[in-house]
């Protein structure tokens, strides 16, 4: 059994990745701390799945090291596997099995698995814990698959793109059952395209595109770090609305000032969200160009290199 100490939950170095001519993986340096929620982001076909796979140990790499739990995915033993938390998307469990059938009958596979009563509340499922599987709604069967994947009480769960297809509230209550996991010290990689969600949950987050880390940190520290100025906005006397992006908004409202007797009618100024600095990284914005150039050397301290 390998003991923790300081080691990294997640230590990825220049994996790579091909399909054939394709290069998903193109070189990620990853560095995952122990009880951290770390959200990986990016535009379709980034390359995050295929990374993910590969830590689950269900995918094989074409170069790079990886240690997950202080192993190689691509040797796991099987206690290795039962300390890593996978959820499948629709885990084929039999669909005339009741959630709590299913979550005792997962349970058994495990050496040291959580309560499955326990597990089916965590999960928010205890009013459905008698319903058939055939019988839960989308969401019901997704968190019924994320009580399939921490039933073996992971160190560490992994989850690609686990609220797709929620609805706004699904994914809220989905967001605090990872907060839940995270507090009872569950370190936790997820993958997302949504912002505002790798901003609610994660610590912190790589930003992939094109089969590389182009940016990683703490959300408001990228958000800091990458989207320069602020967008003051206002309406004129006129009624007609003004916007004006600025490094200085202090100085633009306090000239807004001397200029209106009173109230500014409609001020507002807003900072870059992080949903404009992912724009941007990833080449979307319909300015920059493709984010080839990483400008992290991911330090496993998770602080950000300056640019
Ligand atoms: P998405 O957000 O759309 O799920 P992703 O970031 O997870 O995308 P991957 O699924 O890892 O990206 O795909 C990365 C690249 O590798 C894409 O160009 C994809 O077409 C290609 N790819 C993925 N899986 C395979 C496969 N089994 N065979 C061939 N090419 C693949």
């Amino acid at each position: 059994m390998t003991t923790h100490g300081d080691q990294l939950a997640v230590d990825v170095r220049g994996l790579r990745k091909r399909y054939g001519d394709v290069t998903a993986v193109d070189g990620i340096d990853l560095a995952v701390r122990h009880g951290e929620v770390f959200g990986l982001l990016g535009p379709n076909g980034a390359g995050k799945s295929t990374t993910v796979e590969i830590l689950q140990g269900n995918r094989s790499r074409d170069g790079g090291e990886v240690s997950v739990l202080g192993s190689d995915p691509g040797s796991g033993t099987r206690a290795w596997r039962s300390r890593v938390g996978i959820v499948w998307q629709d885990e084929s469990a039999p669909a005339e099995l009741t959630v709590r059938e299913t979550v005792r009958h997962f349970a058994r596979y495990y050496p040291k698995p959580r309560d499955p009563e326990e597990v089916i509340g965590l999960v928010g499922l205890e009013g459905k814990a008698g319903s058939r599987i055939k019988a839960l709604s989308g969401g019901q069967r997704r968190r019924l698959d994320v009580a399939l994947g921490v039933i073996g009480g992971p160190e560490l769960l992994l989850l690609d793109e686990p609220t797709t297809g929620f609805d706004p509230a699904a994914r809220r209550q989905f967001w605090e059952l990872i907060r839940r996991l995270a507090d009872e010290g569950t370190t936790i990689l997820l993958t997302t395209h949504y912002l505002e969600e790798a901003e609610a949950l994660a610590d912190r987050l790589a930003v992939v595109a094109e089969g590389r880390v182009v940016a990683e940190g703490e959300p408001a520290a990228l958000r800091e770090r990458h989207g320069t100025g602020a967008t003051v906005e206002w309406t004129e006397s006129d009624g007609s609305p003004r916007s004006e992006h600025t490094e200085t908004p202090t100085r633009t409202v306090a000239e807004l000032i001397g200029r209106f007797d009173g109230e500014i009618p409609g001020l507002r100024v807003s900072r870059p969200t992080l949903e404009d600095v992912y724009l941007r990284l990833t080449g979307q914005d319909g300015l920059s160009g493709p984010a080839g150039q990483s400008d992290v050397p991911a330090p496993p301290a998770g602080q950000e290199s300056p640019r």
